[in-house]
């Protein structure tokens, strides 16, 4: 086992190989935080944490309007709505970064799936460095105002590398239909966190569901 020496996340110093305390989620569809954790960072990410450069993360805006629907003002809600309550925000609007979110908006057609993410962008050593929001003109009436809020919700939960979804209906993420709930859940919330909180590269496959417990390698 390595004993890379001491971190310091937040103010709590964890020798390596970390422990990971099984934290409880509210799902019912998930043992523990870790197992969401892992759920939702398996596509591309293959559980191995992974960074953007820097936090906030900038979204860069362009004037992006369908009829009565304004799309940049419903993805800053939708930050916004990430952003409540946290220490620190996770994003923040900045249309002059030259890495991070951009919203890019197809205005002369519809798009399927309406809303979409997609890494355009990597590092050196395969680390995202842009993230592209995309969206058509599928949402053109008041109407669709708060579903469009909802989408960019979960979109932007995917922009913090939780790019798989969640089999829970109480989840942002959830994957089988548009997201039925208009914010990121507690449990949600929790794993974006804890993902942004440990060291970039640890390998979550390392650690098992059993509480406490870290499998052998
Ligand atoms: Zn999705």
């Amino acid at each position: 086992m390595k004993t890379a020496g001491t971190i310091f996340i937040g103010k709590i110093p964890l020798q390596l190989p970390i422990p990971l305390p099984r934290q409880q989620v509210n799902s019912s569809h998930y043992a523990n935080l870790l197992e969401l954790l892992k759920e939702l960072t398996t596509p591309f990410f293959n559980q191995i944490v992974t960074h953007w450069p820097d936090y906030p993360i900038p979204i860069r805006l362009v004037e992006a309007t369908n009829g009565p629907i304004d799309l940049a003002a419903c993805l800053t809600e939708a930050a916004e709505i990430w952003n409540q309550n946290e220490p620190t925000p996770w994003f923040e609007v900045d249309s002059s970064a030259s890495w991070g979110i951009r919203l890019v908006h197809f205005q002369d057609r519809e798009i399927h799936p309406p809303l979409a993410a997609q890494i355009t962008r990597l590092d050196s050593i395969g680390r995202p460095l842009r993230v592209h929001l995309l969206a058509g003109t599928n949402y053109n009436s008041l109407l669709a105002r708060p579903y469009v809020v909802r989408g960019f919700v979960h979109e932007l939960g995917h922009a913090l590398f939780l790019w798989g979804h969640s089999t829970d209906r109480i989840h942002c993420l959830w994957g089988l239909a548009p997201p039925l709930v208009s914010e990121p859940s507690e449990d949600e919330r929790k794993a974006a966190r804890l993902w942004h909180g440990l060291p970039d590269g640890l390998d979550l496959s390392q650690y098992d569901n059993l509480p406490g417990e870290l499998s052998s390698p």
